[in-house]
């Protein structure tokens, strides 16, 4: 047996350490000045978007062949984390580029490919993701979406809920059914450009976070697309929604980290410049044991999360439960860090002068789409027990 004198083991690489510190460059410069005011004034960010595109990480999981990167899944994680923890809105750009285009990535043809990541690496377009419906979260299986086939279109009717970047993006995967007798397995995966006839967007949601990202409806009425739209074959579409989300659960946990340590490196800062009994507060133990608990749970979560990604970018089993366990640990550790956050600031915390308020309200919608943690601990069960 011969180990390396070097113990390259278990530790990112030069090039991703590279990245992370370019990524943190231009959010510490770009994004965080803009964070509190895309929460106020609740408009998508266009000029993250631009600053994101220039510097080519606004989806850097796009493989080389189509335009794109070609960056690894770890590295999309730290872009996103990155991204996150200047401004939780503003990750959405990379992560939900992701969520839209994976399902392309791994059940589309050739053709379609290149017709629609092209456009996505070339940031000329962005990507969602459709699978809820309002009658159908948790259950999404139970979907009411139809696509017919006729002639060498398909036809979709039905509407879509709580689309992230709805309006924002051009291209949208969307699951409907195809064959209501078959459940999950009538369901197919179709790709709807903004501009294809019978496609409309509807208002959007007023959330308590994340609000420079848009949430909205989005309506099919005798929405016809070309028959070579659909992502794979007829029937599959629900098993590649499935497939997508074990490559991007992941990924929301990455953003729900880089939240958290943007929460942390916050309260730092906080903790050594505010003074009370005549000393900073970070004197204080009580304090500190918060803080010495915040970072090495979010540091645990760091760890899941690059394990979890270096696992689907090596494609080894067992990565639906290993990224649902990182979505779920990395959210629950997020709403923890930034609760605590806001505590360690005392009243200021509670107040919009700081940043830790808008950090708890963001952190909270990562324990709750792309699987609720209740829904993300069912899929851990079943597959440990298998
Ligand atoms: C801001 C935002 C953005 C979103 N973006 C997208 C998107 O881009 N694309 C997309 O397709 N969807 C998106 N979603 C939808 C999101 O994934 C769903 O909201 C989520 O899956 C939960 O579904 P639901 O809201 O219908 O809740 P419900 O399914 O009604 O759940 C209600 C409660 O019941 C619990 N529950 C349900 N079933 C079980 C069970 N079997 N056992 C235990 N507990 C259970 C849930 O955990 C939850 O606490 C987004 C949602 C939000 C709020």
């Amino acid at each position: 047996m011969a180990f390396d004198p070097d113990f390259a083991t278990y530790r990112l690489t030069d090039e991703h350490q590279m990245l992370r510190a370019a990524v943190r460059e231009l959010a510490d410069d770009k994004i965080a000045p803009r964070a509190a005011e895309i929460d106020q004034s609740s408009e998508f960010p266009y000029d993250v978007l631009e600053a994101l595109t220039k510097a080519d990480f606004h989806a850097t999981h796009i493989p080389v062949a189509y335009g794109g990167l070609g960056a690894d899944s770890v590295a999309t994680a730290i872009v996103i984390e990155e991204v996150a923890r200047a401004c939780a809105s503003s990750s959405l750009i990379p992560a939900v580029n992701k969520l839209g285009t994976m399902p392309v990535i791994l059940s589309g043809s050739e053709e379609l490919k290149k017709e629609v990541l092209t456009p996505v690496a070339a940031g000329e377009a962005m990507f969602s993701y459709a699978l809820s419906e309002r009658e159908a979260g948790s259950d999404a299986a139970a979907m009411r979406t139809r696509a017919v086939a006729e002639g060498d279109s398909w036809v979709l009717n039905g509407t879509k809920a709580w689309i992230t970047n709805a309006g924002v993006s051009s291209y949208y995967t969307v699951m409907a059914v195809t064959d209501p007798s078959a459940g999950a397995k009538g369901i197919s995966a179709f790709v709807v450009h903004k501009d294809d006839p019978g496609f409309s967007v509807g208002s959007k949601e007023r959330k308590l976070g994340i609000k420079g990202s848009p949430t909205c409806e989005i309506h099919f009425d005798n929405c016809a697309i070309p028959a070579s739209r659909i992502v794979g074959e007829p029937g599959t579409g629900f098993k590649t929604a499935l497939a997508t989300l074990d490559h991007t659960r992941l990924t929301i946990g990455a953003q729900a980290l880089g939240i958290a340590q943007g929460a942390i490196d916050a309260s730092i800062a906080y903790m050594k410049q505010r003074q009370q009994f005549g000393r900073p507060i970070a004197d204080f133990q009580g304090l500190q044991f918060m803080l010495a608990d915040m970072v090495m749970q979010t540091e645990a979560a760091r760890q899941l999360i690059y394990a979890a990604a270096a696992k689907a970018e090596r494609g080894e089993p067992g990565l639906t439960w290993y990224s649902a366990s990182a979505k779920a640990f990395a959210s629950d550790v997020a709403m923890k860090v930034t609760t605590d956050a806001v505590q360690l600031f005392g009243g200021a915390g509670y107040t919009q002068d700081f940043p830790v308020e808008r950090m708890m309200r963001d952190a909270k919608i990562t324990q709750i789409y792309e699987g609720t943690n209740q829904i993300n601990r069912m899929v851990i069960a079943r597959q440990i027990l298998k």
